[in-house]
């Protein structure tokens, strides 16, 4: 058998399971789940992580080779020829005319191929669709892990079906359609369109991207860890701000670093702040309750409005392992931190993402930041996938006559 190098646990009950066995989740978990609660038996991919260390490897000897033995993929030749992740990290130095005496850096994930974090995880599904003899992916989304999936499967030549809520933004309905993939525009909810995409899949031999249903996800996402650490001149940032919707990213984000740790490369773990926006913070707001409680989401920032979210259990064991903290942040926080972020570092967010940046001017705000300190925002998406949400704090003025007069007149009005 040639797929020895992982194997899956499965979060919940720990069962261990080889690749032939499972694809999705853990089977006995997921036979206990109800539609109304977050689910349980999310797999864990596991490495040989005693061998690899047997073996003498380091960080760059896995860097030199793209990280494959860390990845669930056989081959790097199987991923997009796209550059997919390896975004830059940019230190910004002041705010507002003001030094900071700490260090910030933001990590720019709108700068992957169809301008979100997604392509991470639809860059190792794709790999591994391929390497299985999948040609067709389905993927429910609420829109940008369809545009994702629809721009990797087109650099790929693969078939992409993307079920979206009738309500997802115009900007990522255009891009799943651009590049060429099927849209499913389902009546009801992401939650509906989920459900749906699982029973097709059983109907028609698809092979699913789901967040967090497919476990590939999960390490695709982890891959920002790596560069973090290399780009941070091998170190462990201090803190870190992501935003959380499904539990998918943050979870990426520990289990990467997790990787290192249970290598020796490193030891110890970022404090991670899981930031959320008050009307859609599930996660957050049931770490602490015996029962997950659901209340429906209405916030401005689409990509983290989720009202079960996918990872739930194994977010809340990563938080609650190493030390995680949580912040939620109110819509008007999040539109006013885009505009200072935009107009600070010259990079423009969509709201899911200046959602962290929320979350790091409250952190500021209070003094929570050590002097010296590096701390990371991750900046997981395009602004230009939706432009409404910020129109309340923009003013474009009326044109005017070619006129210097005139121009003097508005330049002062504004
Ligand atoms: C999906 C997404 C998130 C949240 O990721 P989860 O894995 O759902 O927690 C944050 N920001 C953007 C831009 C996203 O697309």
């Amino acid at each position: 058998m040639k797929k020895t190098k992982f194997h899956y646990e499965c979060n919940d009950c720990g069962a261990h399971y080889q690749p032939n066995e499972v694809q999705y989740l853990c089977p006995v978990c997921a036979a206990k789940n109800t539609v109304s609660q977050p689910p349980k038996g999310v797999l864990k991919i596991v490495y040989n992580y005693k061998k690899l260390i047997e073996n003498n490897i380091d960080f760059n000897s896995l860097n030199q080779n793209d990280f494959l033995d860390l990845l669930p993929i056989e081959s790097i030749k199987n991923l997009p020829n796209l550059r997919v992740g390896k975004t830059p990290l940019y230190k910004q130095k002041s705010l507002d005319n003001t030094d900071l005496p700490f260090n910030l850096f933001l990590k720019d994930d709108a700068q992957n191929p169809t301008f979100s974090f997604k392509d991470r995880a639809s860059a190792i599904v794709s790999a591994y669709a391929k390497e299985q003899g999948f040609d067709t992916i389905v993927a429910a989304s609420t829109g940008n892990a369809g545009s994702s999936l629809a721009g990797i499967c087109a650099a790929q030549g693969q078939k992409a079906i993307i079920l979206v809520p009738e309500s997802a933004p115009k900007a990522k309905l255009t891009q799943i359609v651009m590049y060429g993939a099927s849209i499913v525009p389902v009546k009801g909810t992401y939650d509906d369109a989920f459900d749906l995409s699982i029973k097709a899949t059983e109907e028609f031999g698809w092979y699913n991207r789901n967040t967090a249903f497919n476990p590939l996800t999960i390490e695709g996402k982890k891959t920002v860890s790596f560069e973090l650490f290399e780009q941070l001149n091998f170190t462990v940032p201090d803190r870190m701000f992501v935003p959380v919707g499904d539990g998918v990213i943050i979870s990426g984000v520990y289990k990467g670093f997790e990787d290192l740790l249970k290598l020796k490369i490193i030891d110890k773990m970022p404090c991670i702040v899981a930031v959320q926006s008050e009307g859609s913070n599930n996660l957050i707001s049931n770490l602490d309750k015996e029962k997950f409680i659901v209340k429906s989401s209405n916030t401005i920032a689409d990509s983290i409005s989720v009202d079960i979210p996918r990872n739930y259990y194994m977010a809340k064991d990563f938080l609650e392992k190493y030390a995680g903290e949580i912040l939620a942040v109110a819509d008007g926080e999040i539109i006013q931190a885009s505009g200072i972020l935009s107009k600070n570092s010259g990079l423009f967010a969509e709201p899911a993402a200046a959602t962290a940046f929320a979350g790091f001017l409250s952190y500021f705000k209070d003094q929570k930041l050590l002097d010296n300190s590096n701390n990371v925002v991750v900046l997981t998406g395009s602004g230009l996938k939706d432009l409404n949400s910020v129109q309340e704090i923009i003013d474009i003025p009326k044109a005017i006559n070619p006129s210097v007069d005139e121009m003097k007149k508005l330049l002062i009005d504004l």
